[in-house]
């Protein structure tokens, strides 16, 4: 499922090209998980002026309205001056003079709405619940550990909910919490101002890494000029059960939480 490197990594990956590229046409597929929101042909004649993500959607700024784009648990963008004819999990296209993107998404969940603005019912829908963008100035410790503090969930289950710190899904929430040697099954509400400063930065840390690293690719995730992620071969637990610990050598665990695969050291992340 992409998470935020990798929607940022396609993010950078066509934002500078699409900019400034008038909008030609727009054709849809089969359903996606929500309505586009206005007629395709209206898009016609729009000029993309760039691209921005919120959280684990993209955000094409229109000279009128926006498209937010999602790409659910298979999505993935292509861009290119020319593409060949769509195949049967093409389910969005937009063609501008700048080049052609498109949407491949065989299982659906993802999705592509039209909004007039930020503020409209539906943008804040989407976007109104996220929390603090993790790679921005915005994520401040004080505000971290308060919203801990109130809550007793697991550590790494508060993180997967993303209403507290947005993008951290499963594979950097597993790795963040063992950079920062932190149990995954600890309640949110235990952890200390010096534990919460460690984790605040592990998120970052691997977030970063794995942008870096261009995301991660366990299946089939590439950005939008057809490259794939080598995060996972960077990975501390994530994936790793049964493997010795990179750093002491005891067998990675795996657990489960909620319906997610959890991973961790025993000995590297005691509480
Ligand atoms: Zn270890």
């Amino acid at each position: 499922m992409p998470e935020l490197p990798e929607v940022e990594a396609t993010r950078l990956s066509f934002a500078d090209r699409i900019a400034g590229g008038r909008i030609l046409s727009a054709s849809l597929g089969k359903p996606l998980r929500w309505p586009l929101g206005i007629a395709p042909q209206r898009l016609a004649g729009r000029t993309v002026q760039g691209v921005r993500r919120r959280g684990k959607y993209l955000l094409l700024d229109l000279d009128q309205g926006l498209l937010l784009l999602h790409l659910g648990m298979s999505g993935s963008l292509s861009f290119a001056p020319q593409l060949p004819a769509p195949g049967p999990h093409d389910h969005f296209e937009l063609v501008t003079s700048r080049g052609t993107l498109r949407l491949n998404d065989p299982r659906r969940f993802g999705a592509v709405v039209w909004v007039a603005g930020e503020d409209a019912p539906q943008a804040r829908k989407l976007l109104g619940g996220l929390g603090v963008e993790p790679l921005s100035d915005d994520f401040d410790l004080d505000a971290f550990h308060a919203a801990l503090k109130a809550r007793r969930a697991p550590i790494k289950q508060l993180l997967l909910a993303g209403d507290v710190v947005v993008g951290v899904g499963n594979i950097y929430a597993s790795e963040a919490l063992f950079l920062a040697g932190i149990r995954p099954t600890l309640s949110a509400a235990r952890l200390s101002r010096p534990r919460a400063q460690k984790l605040q930065a592990a998120i970052r840390e691997v977030l970063g890494r794995a942008l870096a690293a261009g995301g991660t690719t366990l299946r089939n995730y590439s950005n939008a000029v057809g490259e794939r992620g080598n995060f996972q071969f960077e990975a501390m637990v994530y994936g790793r059960a049964g493997q010795p610990c990179r750093v002491c050598g005891t067998p990675i665990k795996a657990i489960r939480q909620g319906q997610r695969a959890t991973f961790f050291c025993p000995n590297c992340q005691k509480t």
